[in-house]
């Protein structure tokens, strides 16, 4: 049977261009469906304008910090649409990149949005089109609990774009989105408050990097508060944002950020009417090889809910690219252990591998290095920051299973690390190698005596 396309790609974010774009390369006819942006969540509401907004919310410390060095200056001043503009004009330059490497790559770009009408068979615009494969790469969407007020609050898809600057705000959540944007907006000069339901935010990374990011962020000036949620949201006439909390307390604020976590994008795509199995969450069931529970649609990225991360999404594409075009097909599947991640909070937290409660029930026997301290940059820069280094060995085998960091460039030296552990390296391979002075990372390969040994 012939059909318009060999691959539908329904998605133009970092799974979908990827995928998109190497099978292009592979001489396959590709068509790729997109709705909304070139380039997806990480390139227009997510990675690359909150990294932008990241490097914007540290100039005031950093003015700040300066005069410890010397510098003298006038008070500096903020202003959020020079940012937010500047910002939109790069998002701008990207979404030209990702359309031309689209279409210097073959595929054929369709604008709008598409649903599936058949298992080998897509509709967008009225138009259908046959494919022998279907790339389900639809991303996902934030989530907000159903609370009387809903309408009033603001998602990470909104934030980037506020047309004037919040003066106080209120962030909801306590994963990875709410904790960098209360950072921001502390950052920035906003009267910030966080609020997570329970004891402690960031659940599921290390515990005692969690508490002392609390700490390093109550430090900075966010007004932090665990156990509590809330209850209601009313708009006054003035058009601030009265929030009833779950103490019965109320506050008001100009912004309330809902950062309560994202559901995948697979609403009213006729999934299901194609027979495609979909978890109780939404997300499409796949195996290693990315297959549907329909032999011909397939699908990677945050629609399939393993970890929403883009470069998880791009080598989930690629992976899929070669397991179908690539004859004989010898690559390995995605292996999701000890992939490396950071928080890009203030300060930033890397980490890769397990957490010091994950290696203690995975190995019983486990020695744990750790150190903290003021970076040296703090000794004269008048700031309280401290940095927070960590590792954890497995004590049988040597081998180092866990590393995390809270402090200035987290995320920078932790993928450096994440390549030693992957490589299998033990605790001997990190003392063996000699630091680089004077810098934080040097830490890693000096920590000599463990701060504890945990043996069951
Ligand atoms: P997406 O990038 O979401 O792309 C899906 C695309 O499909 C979208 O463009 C959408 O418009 C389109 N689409 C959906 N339905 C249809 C349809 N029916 N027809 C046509 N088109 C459709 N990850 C990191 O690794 N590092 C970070 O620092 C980071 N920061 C983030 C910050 C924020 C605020 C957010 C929200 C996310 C962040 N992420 C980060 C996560 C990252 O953005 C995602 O994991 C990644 O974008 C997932 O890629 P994807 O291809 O699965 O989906
Ligand atoms: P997360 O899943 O990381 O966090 C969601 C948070 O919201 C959790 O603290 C959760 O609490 C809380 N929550 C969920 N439902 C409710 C509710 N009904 N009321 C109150 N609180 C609630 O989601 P995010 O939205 O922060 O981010 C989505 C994903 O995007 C991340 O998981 C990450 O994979 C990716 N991302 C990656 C970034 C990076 O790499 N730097 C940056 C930003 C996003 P609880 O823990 O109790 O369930």
């Amino acid at each position: 049977m012939t059909y318009d396309f060999d691959l539908f790609v329904i998605g133009a974010g970092s799974g979908g261009v990827r995928a998109a774009r190497m099978a292009a390369a592979q001489g396959v006819k590709v068509a790729v469906a997109e709705d909304r942006y070139m380039g997806g969540t990480c390139v227009n509401v997510g990675c690359v304008p909150k990294k932008l907004y990241v490097y914007a919310s540290h100039y005031g410390e950093q003015f700040h910090q300066a005069q410890g060095f010397g510098w003298q200056s006038q008070t500096a001043q903020f202003d959020w649409a020079t940012l937010r503009d500047n910002k939109s004009s790069e998002i701008e330059r990207l979404n030209g990149i990702y359309q031309s490497l689209l279409d210097n790559s073959g595929a054929q770009i369709i604008n709008g949005r598409a649903t599936v009408t058949g298992t080998h068979e897509v509709e967008v615009n009225g138009q259908r089109y046959s494919a022998e494969r279907i790339l389900i790469a639809t991303g996902g969407w934030p989530s907000v609990p159903d609370i009387p007020g809903k309408e009033f609050v603001t998602t990470s898809n909104e934030v980037f774009d506020l047309a004037s600057f919040p003066q106080r705000v209120l962030i909801v959540g306590g994963g990875y989105i709410a904790v960098e944007f209360a950072g921001i907006f502390n950052g920035l000069g906003a009267k910030t408050t966080q609020l997570y339901r329970g004891d402690l935010f960031l659940r599921g990374f290390d515990q005692e990097i969690r508490t002392f990011v609390a700490d390093e962020m109550k430090k900075k000036g966010v007004d932090l508060r665990f156990n509590i949620n809330v209850e209601s949201i009313q708009k006054q006439a003035d058009g601030s944002l009265e929030v009833l909390l779950t103490d019965g307390s109320t506050m008001e604020f100009d912004c309330v950020l809902y950062a309560t976590g994202r559901h995948p994008n697979t609403q009213g795509l006729g999934l299901e009417e194609a027979g495609v199995e979909l978890k109780p969450n939404g997300s499409v069931k796949v195996d290693s090889n990315f297959q549907s529970s329909v032999e011909s649609i397939y699908a990677v990225g945050d629609v399939i809910d393993r970890m929403q991360l883009t470069p998880v999404a791009l080598a989930e594409g690629m992976r899929l690219v070669r397991h179908l075009y690539t004859k004989p097909d010898t690559n390995p599947e995605v292996d999701y252990d000890l992939i490396a991640t950071a928080v890009f909070s203030q300060p930033n937290i890397g980490t890769v591998g397990l957490s010091e409660e994950q290696a203690k029930e995975r190995y019983g026997c486990v020695d744990v290095y750790s150190s903290s301290f003021r970076a040296l940059k703090h000794t004269i820069s008048g700031s309280e920051e401290r940095t927070l280094m960590k590792m954890i060995v497995d004590s049988e085998s040597d081998r180092v299973v866990g590393v995390h960091m809270v402090g200035d460039d987290a995320g920078e030296i932790i993928q450096g690390i994440a390549v030693a552990m992957k490589a299998g390296a033990s605790k001997a391979d990190f003392d063996q190698t000699i630091g680089i002075h004077p810098t934080a990372a040097e830490e890693f390969v000096t920590m000599r005596e463990p701060s504890r040994r945990h043996r069951v």
